[in-house]
């Protein structure tokens, strides 16, 4: 009694409701992408999204990532909507709850690996001991202990998103969200970039949601749904 601490007891740790998003097009009807979404992701569950090209599938892990908003609908991460937040209360909310990879490494050229991996923390002006703790740590479990002096481009492709998914790991984010992760790699690496997402995501427990072309990737995860004309389809 007393506590203000709120637990969100049944453990689900990303809920869309009904998430519509339309964008103003130069045409008088507005595009619809996303109709009446609605997920439910409980922690340690993963999901891939499928889908052809400008079906949707990054406007909606934008929304999930509480980098874009729905024109309609909610999305709640651990009972909280990110929406109503104020923005400096969303950005750090964002970089504290929220890993993301993309398809480009998006790692700064002039920084070096361990830099790389300690961005989520800039966020809050912190980056102390500690933290370069845990992010040699972290590199060492991706299997890049030797390269934290490295620049990206330094790296192989595959090296480059491993150091990506350290860089998204390194907060012990509720939501990882990654978005074609593989799309640039070779098949062989990106089986162990998948399988190094997949047992890092597992290992955390956080709720992973990874949007992908492949059907080797999809496979590895515990659900598959396809955005098909606004809506998530089984
Ligand atoms: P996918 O990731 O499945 O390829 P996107 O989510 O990137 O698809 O895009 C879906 C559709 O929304 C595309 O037709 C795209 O042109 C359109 N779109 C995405 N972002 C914007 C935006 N900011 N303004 C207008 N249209 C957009
Ligand atoms: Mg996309």
């Amino acid at each position: 009694m007393g506590c203000n601490v709120r637990h969100n007891m049944d453990m689900t740790l990303l809920v869309a409701k009904e998430v519509s998003k339309s964008f103003t097009t130069a045409a008088e009807v507005p595009l619809a992408v996303l109709v009446n979404v609605s997920l439910a992701l409980s922690r340690g569950e993963n999901l891939a999204i499928m889908g052809p090209s400008g079906s949707g599938k990054s406007t909606l892990l934008s929304i999930l990532g509480t980098l874009d908003s729905p024109s309609e609908g909610t999305v709640e991460i651990d009972g909280v909507n990110p929406f109503e937040l104020p923005e400096p209360e969303l950005a750090a909310f964002r970089s504290q709850h929220i890993g993301f990879v993309f398809q480009d490494h998006h790692l700064l050229p002039q920084c070096t690996v361990l830099e790389n991996v300690l961005i989520p923390f800039l966020a809050d002006g912190k980056a102390g001991g500690e933290e370069v703790g845990q992010a040699e740590r972290l590199l060492k479990r991706v299997g890049l202990a030797d390269r934290s002096l490295h620049r990206p481009a330094q790296l192989s492709g595959g090296e480059r998103q491993r150091v990506a998914i350290a860089r998204a790991m390194i907060r012990n984010p509720k939501i990882l969200l990654a978005d074609e992760p593989t799309g640039n790699l070779d098949q062989s690496t990106a089986d162990s970039v998948s399988e190094l997402l997949i047992e890092l995501q597992q290992e955390s427990a956080a709720v992973l949601v990874v949007v992908t072309h492949s059907s080797l990737l999809a496979a590895k995860l515990q659900r598959r749904l396809v955005l098909e004309q606004g809506q998530l389809v089984a």
